[in-house]
């Protein structure tokens, strides 16, 4: 009987691998369709000024809006997309529809807003990334300073030559650049000091730990010293609970995002929550104004 159980687990264990297999392999033809039939969407998650308790931002986050299987989050394309070299065709869309949407909030009187792009490492070999994009944000006619853009430490660090090149040319030009997912990596941040970075975005896993992890706190806070006294902002990503709110507060952080204030949104959503401002304000604010 035992034997019999064993094969059947085994089975099931096989048809999940076979399953998942088919589904990538049907990911990976179908990909490169997904631009021409208009189904890549753009979200965005607002970025909070911890100070003056405002939206000042928003990173843009990429979804597959499959017609058969659905919402495909970005962690289960955009890998297939970098091994196809697919990738540089998606990141010109994602440019392109962040620079629209930048316009259009313009137009309608929200001021220049900032929004963040995330860059992918593949992308980071190509020493004509920077040129690509300088030229098209040319094209859509906002202020450069709109754009932003996130690089993890691994995508400077394994293509050092060229990174070298791009950021030079990105941050010339007048776009702000982030690192992001901090900490994960095994780069430092006096290596990173060569590179004319403007901000730190710190790893949500330690965000989520601190409460638990006096190391997490003590990482967090390092973080945030180190980086203030090399000229950098601090962001922290995943705030999901007042406490960790008020924790970065204390720890002067700069910026947060995560889904205390909302998740990755429509871009008609994100609009209506800039219109919603004062919830947001009192939420951040209250604090400072309380009694101690
Ligand atoms: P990332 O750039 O580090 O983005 C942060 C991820 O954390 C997003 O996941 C976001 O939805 C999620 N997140 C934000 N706040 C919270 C929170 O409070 N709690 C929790 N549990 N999660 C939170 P998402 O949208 O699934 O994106 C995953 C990754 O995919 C991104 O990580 C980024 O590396 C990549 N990605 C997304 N859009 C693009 C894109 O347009 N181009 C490229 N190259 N990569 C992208
Ligand atoms: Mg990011
Ligand atoms: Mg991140
Ligand atoms: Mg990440």
């Amino acid at each position: 009987a035992k034997l019999s159980q064993g094969r059947t687990s085994f089975r099931f264990y096989d048809d999940e691998i076979n399953k998942r297999y088919r589904r990538r392999i049907r990911l990976e033809a179908e990909l490169h369709r997904a631009v021409e039939r208009n189904e890549l969407v753009l979200c965005y998650q607002p970025k909070i000024d911890l100070k003056k308790g405002k939206i000042i931002g928003m990173e843009a986050l990429i979804r597959w809006q499959h017609p058969q299987l659905g919402m495909i989050p970005p962690d289960d394309f955009i890998p297939l997309a970098e091994q196809t070299g697919f990738i540089e065709e998606i990141s010109r869309w994602v440019v392109y529809t962040a620079c629209q949407q930048i316009s259009y909030w313009q137009s309608a009187g929200y001021g220049t807003l900032n929004v963040a792009v995330n860059l992918s490492p593949i992308e980071f070999q190509n020493p004509l990334l920077g040129s690509k994009i300088i030229e098209m944000v040319q094209d859509a006619g906002i202020a450069r300073c709109a754009l932003e853009f996130e690089i993890t430490e691994t995508a400077v660090v394994k293509s050092i030559d060229s990174a070298t090149v791009i950021l030079h040319q990105l941050s010339e030009a007048g776009f702000g650049l982030s690192v992001d997912d901090f900490g994960t990596g095994y780069s430092s941040l006096s290596y990173l000091k060569g590179f004319p970075l403007s901000k730190v975005k710190i790893d949500r896993s330690f965000i989520t730990g601190f409460v638990e992890s006096s190391s997490d706190a003590a990482i967090v806070s390092a973080i945030i010293a180190m980086s203030h006294s090399l000229g950098l902002k601090v962001v922290a990503e995943g705030v999901e609970t007042l406490e960790q709110l008020r924790f970065l507060q204390d720890l002067q952080c700069d910026e947060m995002q995560g889904y205390l204030i909302s998740k990755p949104v429509s871009a008609g959503e994100v609009t209506a929550l800039l219109s919603r401002e004062t919830d947001i304000r009192n939420l951040i604010t209250d604090y400072h104004n309380q009694p101690s």
